[in-house]
């Protein structure tokens, strides 16, 4: 396995990523237009995933997790399969990202509750519920201090009651458990950011229709979620109020990150795509790939994919030594990893163009994969703020932040 090359080094690991790779290859390759129509063969293939380890890989060994949670080998996994399908590998992330924050706050009650039910076989997934109607951006941006969320969650005895709208999240109708970001008072700042989980069937907690996009269509859900006075026990809040906050933080970075490897394996099954067909396709007596005009084409697109895969799994390095970086709720990590994420999501997005360019028609149509590729990837580059909030919080790591005044 070179293509992570002296990033990815334990071996254990590096059997697991191996094993996916054969996963994807044998599985998914085959089916990849299915995959954009057909539910069914989405069950099929992520259940797949699932018995190999994928939904336990995480979690700690006590609650018969694999225990993996290297930002190497989880970006490197992200990769692979996103190679596949990047709805897929988002699908993998979201049980793991969603349950971050109980692990972060090492909440033992939140962990005995709710992860025995994700560390099995049997196919779940969890749902990080960040977007607002007003805005996605806004939510996520550090400088408005968790000021514009609008969904909150009021106490009352022993209760939190839980009254709002988000709109968009990943797996929203499908997931067993919600992570909810809210808000404990109307006054709201980042001591009043709450994260608390709400599991599936409680009562007032519904859904609109899933929303039809340009990509994702079948592997990713997305819809409103209505809370509708929705009560849990006070204990399903995460950390308490300032911890919330940091514990938010660290999941935008750790989002944004994952973001990087998985928009890239979009761009490295384009490339393996453009080298075969390029092969096969002539003009002027030799094939297209053998040109220096289209052979330079296909060196840029290495250049930018492997460029981008060392940053993202230089980032994923520093996320693993925190004592050296700091923690990746801090400005320094989330600006890595949002650069990360907007470096890799301009590599795919020109690496797919410059495919269609290569593949002629071909390229364009649906017989191939390449406009697949294209519309999944889009919307990586578009979420947990987009690339414009992405290059401020790069920018801002690199300087004091600047807090909007409190109007
Ligand atoms: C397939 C898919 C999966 C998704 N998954 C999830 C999920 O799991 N959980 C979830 O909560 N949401 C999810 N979303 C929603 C997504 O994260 C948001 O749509 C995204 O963050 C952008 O928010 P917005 O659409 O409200 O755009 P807006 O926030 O309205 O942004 C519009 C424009 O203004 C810019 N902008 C706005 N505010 C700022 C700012 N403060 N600084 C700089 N630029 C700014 C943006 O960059 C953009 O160009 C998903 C969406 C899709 C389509």
């Amino acid at each position: 396995m070179k293509r992570y090359g002296e990033f990815l080094t334990a071996q254990e690991d590096l059997m697991f990523v191996e094993a996916v790779r054969k996963y994807i290859d044998k599985e998914v390759m085959p089916v990849r237009s299915a995959l954009d129509e057909d539910y069914s063969v989405f069950e099929k293939v992520n259940r797949g995933l699932v018995e190999l380890g994928i939904q336990r890989r995480g979690f700690a060994e006590r609650y018969g997790g694999l225990g993996i949670r290297s930002a190497v080998t989880v970006c490197a996994i992200t990769e692979e399969i996103s190679r596949g399908d990047a709805g897929l590998s988002l699908h993998s992330l979201l049980t793991p990202w969603s349950l971050a924050a109980a692990m972060g706050a090492r909440n033992e009650f939140l962990m005995d509750k709710f992860i025995p039910m994700f560390a099995t076989d049997t196919p779940r997934v969890g749902c990080m519920a960040i977007t607002e109607p007003a805005g996605g951006c806004n939510v996520e941006d550090g400088a408005e201090r968790a000021r514009t969320i609008r969904t909150r969650a009021r106490r009352d005895g022993d209760e939190w009651v839980i009254k709002g709208e988000k709109m968009w999240p990943s797996a929203a109708g499908v997931a067993d458990l919600y992570c909810v970001v809210c808000t404990t008072e109307e006054d709201n700042d980042e001591d009043s950011l709450a994260l608390i989980y709400v599991p599936k069937d409680t009562p007032g907690l519904s859904f609109g229709k899933p929303e039809p996009k340009m990509g994702m269509r079948v592997t990713d859900v997305n819809a409103a979620i209505y809370f509708d006075d929705v009560r849990v026990p006070i204990q399903y809040r995460a950390g308490g109020p300032g911890v919330d906050w940091q514990l938010f933080r660290g999941n935008i970075a750790w989002g944004r990150l994952t973001s990087a490897p998985m928009s890239l394996g979009c761009a490295q099954a384009v490339l393996e795509e453009v080298i075969e067909y390029t092969a096969t396709r002539s003009y002027g007596g030799k094939p297209v790939r053998n040109h220096s005009l289209q052979g330079a084409m296909i060196a840029d697109m290495a250049i930018g994919i492997e460029s981008a895969r060392a940053y993202y799994m230089s980032v994923a390095k520093m996320f693993d030594n925190r004592k050296a970086y700091g923690g990746v709720n801090e400005d320094y990590l989330l600006g890595k990893a949002s650069a990360a994420k907007v470096y890799a999501c301009d590599v795919t997005e020109t690496v797919c163009a410059k495919a269609m360019e290569l593949m002629g028609s071909y390229g364009y149509s649906t017989q191939a994969p390449i406009e697949k590729y294209l519309r999944d990837s889009k919307i990586i580059q578009l979420w947990l703020g987009g690339a414009q909030l992405g290059r401020l919080d790069a920018a801002q790591s690199l300087y004091p932040y600047n807090p909007i005044p409190k109007s």
